[in-house]
């Protein structure tokens, strides 16, 4: 990044912020960059990168001290998502699960036993997260899921599949929605932790992708699963709300991984604009490609501003910030593909060769328009609340 962008990056970030964001991308960029074509050639989870991580205090920067973590603030949490999103998708995916899905709604909702069986084995990188919401029937309505959870003697039976299950095989702790009533709608939901290691009945399943080829998504079946009584996390029929409440923080840390890779863009889109010749001159000096570099800063920049006031909207603990965080997720998420774009139209052919990471970028940019809520869901909630028809 040029002295003048990181200065426009960084304007109203404490010095201690831009520490952290200093830290984490000298961490990034000589610990994890150099690795990750060779983790997707091979399809292999990057579990080593992401237990280097513990111990600088990166993996958990949401989890209290007490229970073992970094406890850092919403906008510190962000720029460590964004820098590691900047590299590696996958290895900012599982922060982001961790502290704004699962730890926090442990924390939110969780009894104290569950937060200390729980929270310090996350802090620790024994145990990655996931979150199973999405189902085979479709991911944007969740009110109306199929698996469900029935009543069985001390606990529940959970039937069901999930799928797109980010880090599935790999985690510790599942959180998961089920249906105790399906008839209620999103009254029925209800939200467990899960331990998928000591639970039989769950089997994790292939789902195969055309990107992401980490090892990273899996499809999750439960047969009869028994979970205790002790696994409920809050009431239930009362998992809309921990839902509600994760999405808030889960929105700000997808929004942000945005802001990385959009940023990722502009930075190989400048130096091979810079180096790269066509009819005797640098392709930067032309306009075309120079409206390109141009709109990729703005673009950049409006969608850093947008997610930079929703962590300090956060930070602020100002209540429920549903319009903010659609707001964020959806700018983000759209820059970020425009970006991966631009720069592949920037790389001319090469955008597209193996040699060049700008190809990759544009598939799991566009990953991102999914999680967390798709664009359309965003764009129908933003305009409900411009009408007035939803309050936050
Ligand atoms: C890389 C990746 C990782 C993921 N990780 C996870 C994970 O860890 N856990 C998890 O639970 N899920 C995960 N997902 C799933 C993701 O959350 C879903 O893909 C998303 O919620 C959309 O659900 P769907 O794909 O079933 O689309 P559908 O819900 O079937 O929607 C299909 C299309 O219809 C549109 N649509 C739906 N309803 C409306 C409406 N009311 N108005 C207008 N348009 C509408 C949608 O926007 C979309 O364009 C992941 C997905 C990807 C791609």
């Amino acid at each position: 990044m040029s002295d003048a962008l990181l200065r426009m990056a960084d304007f109203d970030l404490t010095p201690e912020q831009r520490l952290v964001r200093r830290t984490v991308r000298e961490f990034a960029e000589k610990e994890i960059l150099p690795h990750v074509e060779r983790y997707e050639r091979e399809e292999r989870y990057p579990l080593e990168l992401i237990q280097k991580l513990v111990p600088l205090g990166f993996f958990a920067p949401m989890i209290p001290e007490e229970y073992g973590g970094s406890f850092l603030d919403v906008m510190t949490y962000g720029i460590i998502c964004e820098e590691l999103a900047r590299v590696d998708w996958v290895v900012a995916s599982v922060v982001s699960v961790t502290n704004s899905l699962v730890a926090k709604s442990l924390l939110r909702f969780g009894s104290e036993a569950q937060k200390e069986h729980w929270l310090p084995r996350m802090a620790r990188g024994e145990c990655l997260s996931s979150a199973c919401l999405t189902e085979p029937g479709g991911g944007t309505d969740l009110g109306n899921m199929q698996t469900t959870a029935s009543r069985a003697d001390g606990g529940w039976r959970l039937n069901g599949t999930k799928v797109f299950i980010s880090h599935a095989a790999h985690a510790g702790v599942f959180l998961v929605v089920a249906s105790v009533d399906r008839a209620q709608k999103h009254k029925g939901v209800t939200a467990f932790v899960v331990d998928p290691h000591t639970t039989d009945g769950i089997t994790i399943g292939e789902f195969p992708m055309r990107t992401l080829k980490r090892d990273n998504l899996a499809e999750v079946h439960f047969q009869d699963a028994f979970v205790p009584d002790a696994a409920l996390l809050g009431e239930p029929g009362k998992g809309f709300p921990v839902l509600g409440a994760a999405l808030d923080m889960g929105r700000f840390s997808v929004a942000i991984r945005c802001v990385g890779q959009a940023q990722r863009c502009l930075d190989l889109a400048i130096p091979y604009a810079t180096e790269r010749e066509a009819f005797g001159q640098k392709i930067g000096e032309f306009q075309m490609i120079q409206q390109k570099i141009a709109d990729m800063v703005a673009r950049t920049e409006q969608a850093r501003a947008v997610v930079y006031r929703l962590g300090r909207m956060l930070d602020a603990d100002a209540g429920r910030a549903s319009l903010e965080s659609s707001l964020a997720k959806l700018s983000a998420s759209e820059a970020a593909t425009q970006n991966a774009l631009d720069a592949i139209q920037i790389h001319g052919g090469y955008g597209l060769s193996a040699e060049y990471e700008v190809g990759r970028l544009l598939l799991e940019a566009k990953a991102l328009e999914f999680g967390e809520g798709t664009s359309e869901l965003h764009r129908k909630l933003i305009a409900e609340f411009a009408l007035g028809i939803r309050k936050q």
